[in-house]
């Protein structure tokens, strides 16, 4: 820890809570710039949206939202006229204020004029949600899970997903909402914040029992119940796989603003927390993705009124001490310069089993899990136990990896919807000047001109119309004043007028990926010619 300062370069830079030191040239950062900025409720429905309006089915995962208070109207039209067209649809919605966590100011309502449009609301925007009525139950209580994600890298994509995470328990019986029970946020509400000021909540030595078990747990009495599990990690791998997709075209934009291309800079790795809630039929519903979430492994107990003391939390222990190891073993810097010389290779396995007699210790003291230790040891296949056996490095002497890559090995199946990132990379490539994150009126100009768009239907005088109204609209939503110009999404809305006006009879997805095409085509044409000219 450096309080005051630091003086020597690292290899692995920890924050607390945001990338924030512009003076790091080297090393990795345990954060993305941009990312506290993207995670936030607004951002990410308008992310996810994005998304929605190209693939509906793919990102039916996240409920359908609306943005307070500028879409306010569209939200008492929108629940008007599904309540006409299906009048035994009685819906609850969920009011979530922007930038809130720990279930700060949130409520339920039953009918948008139920939301409290009081000066607060303008100065505090929120997202409206439908609310899951009818969430998975276990022992009649609503949970939720938190699951670990690691983002690797950026570019090239690259994802992992710890194999257990947590889930935080609900302290009152499960009901579904009525006007009597809305206010009852031990009943709907799932935070460990809230939770842990019942008198109901139950801290537990063992993870499969109390207000806070591992996942594992839960998936266990599932699959004795008769569930298709290997379906539920499926449809999670893919929900979180795609929110990843939703976040990273503007990930990319914050990302070459601050750490630009060509400069010597650090590279950057994020854990985040995703919040998942079970619906009744086992589908994975995205609640929100954490930026910076608590990896705290201690709880308070009141030992006596108003004497508080940490205690060790045996579940937080075994799911966040994993996902912290397997993070810095996956960004040890080490492991590249392991691969140099042999010699490197034998001084490293003399501290392999020091740091593998220190992790048992470790584990004897803290968890008393020796004998689960032994177990795994005697249940690995041959192959793995003969990794235990004569430990050839550092890694090989520690536990197999809680996290698991899911990007890109899965790749195949998801490339398809990474369409946003390549209407991001042309933004990028239009910004010009280094270190920005929106679009001059210019820079669209040569946006136009270069990927051949404008023509005697659209002169360059409509152009200008475009840019001007939506660049305007969305400035005018107060999301970044920093900087005057035209922001991605601004871009990816103009792109996708653009796309529908030259493409008119095919469905939205197709309309803009043959606009992309059309665009990287005359791109391509244009660097080549302008490198035979160079060499000319
Ligand atoms: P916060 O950041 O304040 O924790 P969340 O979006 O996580 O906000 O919401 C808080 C809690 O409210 C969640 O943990 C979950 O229990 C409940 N919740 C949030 N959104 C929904 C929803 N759409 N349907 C049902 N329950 C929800």
């Amino acid at each position: 820890q450096f309080p005051f300062g630091r003086r020597l370069p690292c290899d692995i830079y920890w924050h607390g809570v945001s990338f924030h030191d512009n003076d790091i040239f080297s090393g990795q950062v345990n954060k993305f710039p941009g990312m506290t900025e993207m995670v936030r409720k607004i951002t990410l429905s308008r992310a996810v949206r994005t998304m929605q309006d190209l693939f509906p089915l793919e990102y039916n995962f996240y409920p359908r939202s609306w943005i307070l208070p500028e879409e306010f109207p569209l939200f008492v039209d929108e629940v008007r006229m599904m309540k006409d067209s299906d009048p035994s649809w009685k819906p609850t919605f969920i009011v979530k204020p922007d930038g809130g966590c720990q279930g700060d100011g949130i409520y339920l309502i039953k009918d948008p004029s139920d939301i409290r449009l009081t000066g607060s609301i303008q100065s505090r925007p929120a997202v409206v949600q439908e609310y899951i009525c009818k969430p998975l139950l276990v022992d009649k209580l609503k949970f939720d899970i938190r699951l670990y994600v690691l983002l690797k890298s950026l570019e090239p994509l690259e994802v992992y997903i710890a194999k257990d995470g947590l889930s935080r328990f609900c302290t009152e019986p499960y009901q579904e909402p009525t006007l009597k029970n809305l206010h009852q946020v031990f009943m709907h509400l799932t935070n460990y914040s809230l939770n842990i000021h019942s008198g109901n909540f139950i801290h537990s030595d063992s993870v499969n029992t109390g207000s806070k078990r591992t996942f594992s747990s839960i998936l266990c009495r599932l699959s004795s119940r008769g569930a298709d599990v290997k379906k539920l990690w499926s449809d999670i791998i893919s929900l979180v796989i795609k929110t990843i997709i939703a976040l990273t075209p503007e990930l990319k934009v914050y990302y070459q603003s601050d750490i630009p291309s060509g400069k010597p800079g650090p590279t950057c790795f994020q854990i985040l927390g995703f919040d998942i809630l079970l619906m009744k039929n086992l589908k994975p519903m995205l609640l929100e993705v954490n930026a910076n979430p608590s990896m705290r492994i201690e709880h308070e107990q009141e030992l006596s009124p108003g004497v508080f003391e940490n205690v060790p939390s045996p579940v937080d222990e075994e799911v966040k001490v994993a996902v912290i190891r397997d993070t810095l073993r996956l960004v040890d810097p080490q492991k590249k310069k392991r691969k140099d010389t042999q010699q490197h290779i034998e001084s490293f396995k003399n501290k392999a089993n020091i740091r593998y007699t220190y992790f048992m210790c470790y584990r004897c003291q803290t968890l008393e899990h020796v004998s689960e230790a032994t177990k795994e040891l005697l249940d690995a296949g041959p192959g793995d136990r003969r990794e235990y056996d004569t430990p050839k490095s550092a890694e090989d002497a520690l536990p197999s990896l809680c996290l698991k890559q899911v990007f890109p090995k899965y790749a195949k199946q998801f490339n398809y919807l990474r369409l946003v990132d390549r209407v991001a990379a042309l933004f990028i490539r239009f910004l010009g000047v280094k270190g920005t994150t929106k679009l001059g009126p210019t820079g669209f100009r040569t946006f136009i001109r270069n990927c051949k768009l404008s023509n005697s239907n659209f002169s360059m005088a409509s152009v200008d119309i475009l840019y001007i109204d939506i660049t305007r609209r969305w400035n005018s939503m107060g999301i970044d004043h920093k900087e005057s110009g035209m922001c991605l999404q601004a871009f990816v809305e103009a792109f996708f007028c653009l796309a529908q006006k030259k493409y008119k009879s095919l469905p939205l997805h197709e309309q803009v990926a043959s606009l992309i095409d059309f665009c990287e085509y005359h791109l391509a044409a244009l660097d080549e010619k302008r490198l035979l000219c160079g060499r000319g």
